[in-house]
């Protein structure tokens, strides 16, 4: 995932580097500011912000300033642009971009980082074409010398997408997009309250004019009756279809209707679908009491999420990375995200492809479109259909094909493991399966033997599940307790029941049960059968994935603590709040929420702590305080993994660092506790479980019809899902229990988070300890 740090600058020309938002603001622009700023100074080059977007470099002057470590703290919680953007119609002529090129080169500045949408990325490459002739032109008018312009002949462009609607083709995700899409979710779960106390249907808008990424995320996040998105328009007989669908739900049960609808969506004729048309159709056909809601700028707004905080630093540091790095010939890349990869592309290719999806729409070469946007992408929309319609007979297995396949919930509760529930259960039953609950883990299981004989072991309906989309917890029950309690009554009950695959959702304790069931197929015939795990856990510590779902719930649930701990502090100021977080033996959570709030240290169990590194941080606290001459009024973060240290807890590190401060700074410590696991999962970790759960079933299903021999004999009858990279995939647990996994440390033993580690440092001006002797 994770750029370095470590290239220094390759010229020894001090660069100047300017930086600006432009275009719509997105939240996790000023992320991308704050990275982009301290990591040019990192390297010893100048950083200079472009305010109000191309305006600014097209006005000049005051419009750009030098910016200092100082200026940008506290930029990462802040939502919108605080460089301020706008849409220039200057820019667009050549004359407001030879005006540019003279600010910049008065300035000194011969490098761009450009964050916004595909119009403000086109405007970049255009100038970054016509920069050899406006340079010219500068000489020629008499504007600039010829010495002048020499040491600015090439320009370094660099685009970093921010936008909310997630509408450029070769990233799986831009800055900004998590953020709108927790906006539109939280609207949607609210709605859907009031939806099931009337029983009402709502028609809910959703922004996307030529991307249909938040409407689709949406629906899966949401469970959704059905969406509109411009790059699939419906059927032809839509309208009969929508209301056929909603009627079966509400026959089967469902006392509430939800259709979204992105701005663009249109028919196969290109005739726009409008939320009123769908109210009618729902009032008039359907027979419901509907209703529309619009959502808005409220999807543009607020806080960006963990996520958003994330990407926008992690990108902000490749950039400038990629300024640095940039020959003549280098074309200028966007930085974009593939799965849980920052990658470099061109940027011209990424605009061009982004620009055939409009133009496929336009031609009505709907498949094209498809086709141009990411493989995540239309995996999302397959996921949504298959798990959303409750009556699909084209989707139905041969009566031979179909299992018994059981879903257990293993290990603590972690955000959208309900999710994979649902769209597991939707899944069979669209497919023929028979999805079985085993509840209460396999401690349920095991009692269930003896003495529960009725219950722990249930069929799932549809409606059962249907509203699992968006709950938090387990709503089968979650258990830590391993099978190898009582194998021998975990196996009699699978045989008992028939189940012929098994869905475990869960963290380390369901990788440890899967590997326990895997071996004791030794001993037990009824282990002989396909087992999938999906990693659901907030510590995000199981081996075989970079990603566990959950984690993403606790991240965002702790840069809420984090930040309201800062807020708190915007009186006194001079605070340092030492925050206890979850993770067991794995630094990820510390991590990764230090990186997004900006945190000025992080401890991990990987590091550990010690009196050098105390004494280091209270140095650099010290210096902090000095230097902060009150731009920021709010506290300062350290953040300590539970298992950082048997010695160091938070009170005493809290302790040390009051009484260094004596009159200068205090301190506070806290323990979030069970609140990281948060309430409402965030859509992310609801989209991956669906997802996820859709691909393992898939999984599950492919060994229909084998023999347990050969289900045995083959080691993908054994796997856990996960992201690696830029790849989703399935990994044998054989190997991955061999050769991946720290059992000790219950810890995969890379963590590709690791050199995270170093951004986190590197962006607080945290100073290196030095080398061991
Ligand atoms: P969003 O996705 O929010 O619409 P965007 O970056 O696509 O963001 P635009 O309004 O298209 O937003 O572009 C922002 C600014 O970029 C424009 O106001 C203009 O200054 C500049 N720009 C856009 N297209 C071009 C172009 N073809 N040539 C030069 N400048 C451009």
């Amino acid at each position: 995932m994770a750029p370095t740090t470590a290239p220094p600058p390759l010229s020894g020309k001090k660069r100047r580097i300017g930086v600006m938002t432009s275009g719509g603001d997105a939240p996790g622009m000023n992320g991308a500011v704050r990275a982009v700023v301290r990591m040019t100074l990192h390297y010893g080059c100048e950083a200079f912000a472009i305010y109000e977007g191309y305006d600014g470099l097209v006005k000049g002057g005051d419009m750009i300033k030098q910016m200092g470590w100082e200026d940008v703290r506290g930029f990462l919680s802040e939502g919108g642009t605080l460089i301020g953007t706008a849409r220039c119609m200057e820019f667009m002529e050549r004359a407001g971009r030879l005006q540019a090129a003279k600010n910049m080169i008065v300035k000194g500045i011969d490098a761009l980082v450009i964050c916004g949408g595909d119009g403000s990325l086109t405007g970049a490459d255009k100038f970054r074409a016509e920069w050899p002739g406006l340079l010219k032109e500068l000489v020629e008018n008499g504007d600039l010398t010829e010495e002048k312009v020499e040491p600015f002949k090439y320009l370094n462009i660099v685009g970093l997408v921010g936008s909310i609607d997630n509408d450029l083709s070769m990233t799986d995700a831009t800055i900004g997009c998590y953020s709108s899409l927790a906006r539109i979710c939280e609207a949607v779960d609210s709605v859907d309250t009031t939806a099931t106390s009337h029983q009402r249907a709502f028609v809910i808008e959703v922004m996307g004019r030529h991307c249909g990424w938040l409407a689709l995320m949406a629906g899966v996040s949401t469970g959704a009756d059905f969406i509109f998105i411009p790059e699939i328009p419906p059927p032809d007989n839509w309208e009969e279809d929508m209301c056929k669908i909603i009627k079966k739900h509400r026959d089967l049960g469902k006392r509430k209707t939800i259709v979204i609808v992105a701005e663009g969506a249109h028919d196969r004729n290109l005739k726009k679908i409008t939320p009123q048309h769908v109210k009618t159709l729902l009032s008039e056909k359907a027979k419901l009491d509907t209703r529309i809601t619009t959502l808005g700028h409220v999807q543009r707004g607020g806080t960006p999420c963990a996520y958003d905080r994330m990407l926008a630093t992690l990108q902000g540091v490749e950039a400038v990375k990629a300024v640095l790095e940039a020959t003549p010939e280098t074309p200028s890349p966007v930085i974009c995200m593939i799965e849980n990869k920052i990658v470099r592309r061109p940027l011209l290719e990424a605009v061009a492809q982004t620009k055939e999806v409009a133009t496929a729409i336009h031609a009505k070469d709907f498949d094209r479109a498809m086709l141009l946007r990411d493989a995540e992408f239309k995996e999302y929309w397959q996921a949504y259909q298959i798990t959303t319609a409750a009556d699909q007979p084209e989707l139905m297995l041969p009566p031979e094909k179909r299992m018994r396949i059981g879903i257990i919930h293993v290990g603590a509760p972690a955000g959208g493991m309900n999710a994979a529930t649902r769209a597991a259960v939707a899944y069979c039953l669209a497919r023929g399966h028979t999805p079985i609950a085993l509840h209460n883990g396999f401690p349920g299981l095991i009692r269930h033997h003896s003495d529960e004989p009725m219950g722990a072991v249930r069929e799932i309906s549809w409606l059962d599940a249907e509203s699992w989309a968006s709950k938090g917890g387990s709503e089968i029950g979650t258990n830590r307790g391993l099978p190898s309690e009582d194998l021998e009554t975990v196996s009699l009950v699978f045989h008992k029941y028939n189940i012929q695959a098994l869905f475990v959702v869960g963290g380390f304790e369901a990788f440890t049960a899967v590997s326990e069931l895997r071996k004791g197929r030794e001993h037990y015939k009824a282990f002989k059968i396909p087992m999938t795990i999906l990693p659901a856990t907030i510590s995000n510590n199981v081996p075989g994935t970079e990603y566990s779902i959950g984690s993403d719930t606790c991240l965002n649930a702790l840069i809420q603590y984090c930040d309201a701990c800062r807020q708190s502090a915007s009186a006194s100021r001079r605070r340092v709040f030492v925050i206890e977080t979850q993770g067991g033996e794995s630094g990820y959570v510390a991590t990764i929420a230090g990186l997004s709030i900006g945190a000025l240290a992080v401890y991990t169990p990987e590091d550990g702590i010690n009196l050098k590194m105390l004494d280091r941080d209270i140095d650099h606290l010290r210096e902090v305080f000095v230097k902060d001459k009150g731009q920021n009024r709010a506290g300062k973060i350290i953040l300590v993994n539970e298992k950082a240290s048997k010695t160091y807890s938070v009170q005493i590190i809290a302790d040390m660092i009051a009484e260094a401060g004596k009159g200068k700074f205090e301190s506070r410590h806290g323990v979030p506790g069970h609140f990281q696991q948060g309430t409402t999962p965030s859509p992310m970790d609801r989209v991956r479980a669906v997802r996820f759960g859709v691909k393992s079933l898939q999984h599950l299903e492919s060994f229909a019809g084998k023999s347990r021999d050969e289900i045995d004999d083959d080691p993908m009858s054994a796997v856990v899902i996960g992201i690696k990279g830029a790849k989703v995939l399935f990994s044998p647990m054989e190997r991955v229990e061999k050769r991946e996994t720290d059992w000790k440390l219950r810890r995969p033993k890379d963590e590709f988070w690791m050199s995270l580690k170093e951004i986190v440092d590197t962006l607080s001006g945290r100073p290196k300890l030095p080398p061991k002797e």
